[in-house]
């Protein structure tokens, strides 16, 4: 009968998208796994460059040869800089294709960990306070150790001339009224602002600095890759969290992360 065979036509189509879906799976797996070891296999060479470069320096300084010497200094700046890009598109595409399984973690310890293990966070070079003793949230440990780190280098690194950084990490709790209004008994949030005393970031550019390779400052005056806050939002979006942004040019940034709280 025709409903019979509308039936077997819509089975054979169900069947014919599970069959394409898994294949397109695949090859997106593929791919990304090519991508990956491409990017991996790009530092041994680099590296080599690198040291031959700085083996010529070494030799050029003897000789004299300012030109050389100089040259030989901008091939070690660059191959720095392309290592800085594979080792940041390694953590990008880590982030993505990882499970990020959570559990409770405690957040004041894990950037205690963060500032203590980095010379840069730390007085004299820079002045970050913790504004809270506990704090519990949802997340995968090292995913929020990677997000933390990007969010305080950035606070550091991204402040005028001669102005020494400071930073105050402080955290909010929510409850969204949203979810309350629908009585879904929602889990509470934990907003945590990481607030500098920085640069500051025009409006209009506000959204777009979390999108790859998207910098608004130049690179001579603020090294960087412009992946750090892709990680960051690919991240906490992944860890079912939120982040933005508001900031004043020349007062300063102050960023937030919106977790499930633990
Ligand atoms: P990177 O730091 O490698 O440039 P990010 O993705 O971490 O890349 O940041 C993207 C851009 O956003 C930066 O180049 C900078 O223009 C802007 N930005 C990020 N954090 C801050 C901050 N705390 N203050 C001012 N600008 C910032």
């Amino acid at each position: 009968t025709d409903i019979d065979s509308q039936k077997r036509n819509a089975a054979l189509l169900e069947q014919r998208i599970a069959e394409r879906t898994a294949k397109l799976q695949q090859t997106v797996q593929e791919l990304e796994g090519f991508s990956y070891s491409l990017s991996h296999d790009m530092r041994a060479p680099l590296r080599a460059m690198r040291s031959y470069a700085e083996i010529a320096q070494r030799e050029c300084s003897h000789n004299q040869d300012a030109l050389a010497c100089d040259y030989l200094g901008r091939i070690i700046e660059s191959a720095q800089r392309l290592d800085h890009l594979i080792l940041d598109s390694l953590n990008y595409s880590q982030i993505l294709r990882d499970e990020l399984p959570v559990r409770t973690v405690e957040l004041a310890g894990l950037l205690r960990g963060i500032i203590d293990s980095n010379p840069n966070l730390e007085p004299p070079a820079a002045e970050i306070r913790v504004a809270f003793k506990q704090l519990l949230v949802r997340g995968n440990e090292a995913a929020l150790t990677q997000c933390f780190s990007n969010l305080l280098d950035n606070a550091a690194k991204f402040t005028a001339p001669n102005t020494k950084p400071r930073v105050n990490i402080r955290a909010q709790e929510l409850t969204a009224q949203a979810l309350l209004a629908e009585k879904q008994g929602p889990p509470k949030t934990v907003r945590v602002w990481v607030e500098d005393n920085g640069i500051g970031i025009p409006k209009d550019s506000q959204e777009m600095i979390f999108g790859m390779f998207q910098r608004m400052h130049p690179e001579q005056a603020y090294p960087g890759t412009g992946i750090g806050l892709a990680i960051v939002k690919k991240a906490v979006e992944r860890m079912g969290g939120k982040v933005g942004v508001e900031s004043e040019v020349n007062r300063g940034s102050r960023f937030w992360v919106e977790l499930p709280a633990g």
